[in-house]
């Protein structure tokens, strides 16, 4: 056990009030009361145009490789530093992925490379905003209305960020986000799709209802509800919702919170960036900082690993990151190997801070004493 893990989950304190509130209605199965507080909120609160939730980000991208109509022998442009799921959804629907590479600033894909791995083949493009720093959109948009693409933001680090001002997850055609127990607000498992572009608005509803009409019927727009086209139960139940809608209703607080840890941390360690012991997060001038995660990066796997060991063994949780893609098993057992010098690079040396609501400052000031003790030794 960690004195300080990586992780705690923070209840806001409306969870269980909620959840018995969504208990005693007598429904708690999807789209109730909790699930459309919960879209009014994002919609009218926040300002994203159409959302639906799901059971978690996975589905949304899953939602949103069916609404793209990836075939297969579609190409689809993914970034190979980022979760299983971006890539997966779109395997899908038998898609050949084409991953791209990161930049050298930070771990988000890099914007340059990409024209190059357009081909007639090509569908879609998914961002990955690592952390929650936004990839430069106008780039890519740019890029995706030349070529007739389809841009899809893996959003699930990327609640409360922005992207010159825009709220990321509403730059794309469509947007999947995370409220896993790992992200800045969560329902233990949970996710949702955001869709930008009206021509999806009506179909999505149909795939997230099993591929019927229900939705419609429940509002009283037809008066019986069939099989319409292709779909999955990608709605979350109401207990989730309720656990969310608890969540979100304390966002500003969650966020002030994490971007303090965020801040502090990046203090109290400046100074061996200055020395040249490690690299601290590149937040581009385009993007914000939504503090959902604080990591190092260090010269060498082999420092990292050290590093890792180091602080665990001071009672201090530090986890690495994405292994690359294009190295998986999954991948290399259809496909030969190639390099991705960037992508490898972050992953080997990323090594992610403790950064969770209840962490205190005293706490970050004694993983940052660790963090310097390693590299004075
Ligand atoms: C967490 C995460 C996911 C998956 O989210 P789930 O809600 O667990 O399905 C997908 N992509 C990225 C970049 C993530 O960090």
């Amino acid at each position: 056990m960690y004195r300080i893990p990586f992780n705690i989950p923070h209840y806001t304190g409306n969870e269980t009030k909620y959840l018995l509130e969504a208990a005693e209605t007598g429904k708690i199965s999807g789209n109730g009361l909790f699930t459309q507080k919960c879209h009014a909120f994002f919609e009218n609160q926040l300002g994203y145009p159409k959302v639906l939730l799901t059971t978690s980000c996975t589905d949304a991208l899953e939602m949103a490789a069916i609404l793209c109509k990836i075939e297969p022998e579609d190409e689809v442009i993914v970034p190979s530093f980022t979760f299983v799921s971006t890539a997966n959804a779109f395997i899908l629907r038998g898609a050949k992925i084409v991953f791209v590479d990161s930049g050298k600033l930070n771990p988000n894909l890099d914007v340059n490379q990409l024209e190059k791995l357009i081909t007639p083949k090509t569908k879609a493009i998914v961002v990955v905003h690592y952390a929650g720093v936004a990839c430069d959109m106008d780039h890519i948009m740019t890029l995706a209305k030349k070529y007739g693409l389809l841009v899809i933001e893996d959003a699930a680090h990327s609640i409360d960020a922005f992207y010159k001002g825009r709220k990321l997850g509403t730059i794309g055609h469509l947007a999947a986000f995370s409220f896993h127990e790992t992200k800045n607000i969560m329902s233990g498992e949970g996710g949702m799709l955001v869709i930008n572009d009206k021509r999806f608005e009506q179909r999505a509803e149909i795939i997230w209802e099993k591929g019927t009409n229900r939705a419609a019927f429940q509002r009283g727009e037809v008066d019986k509800y069939n099989w319409q086209d292709v779909g999955s139960s990608f709605l979350p139940s109401e207990l989730t919702a309720a656990v969310l809608f608890a969540q979100l209703e304390k966002l500003n607080d969650i966020q002030q919170k994490r971007i303090h840890i965020w801040n502090l941390y990046r203090k109290s360690l400046s100074n061996l960036e200055t020395k040249g012991f490690i690299r601290l997060p590149h937040i581009p001038e385009h993007a914000s900082n939504n503090g959902h995660l604080y990591y190092l990066i260090c010269k060498s796997q082999q420092e990292r690993d050290a590093l890792i060991k180091y602080l665990a063994a001071h009672g201090i949780q530090a986890v690495f990151h994405y292994l690359p893609l294009h190295k998986s098993d999954f991948y290399l057992s259809v496909n030969s190997e190639h390099d991705l010098p960037n992508a490898e690079f972050f992953s080997q040396r990323i090594v992610r801070l403790p950064l969770f609501y209840s962490i205190t400052d005293e706490m970050i000031a004694e993983v940052c004493d660790r963090v310097r003790s390693f590299f004075s030794r």
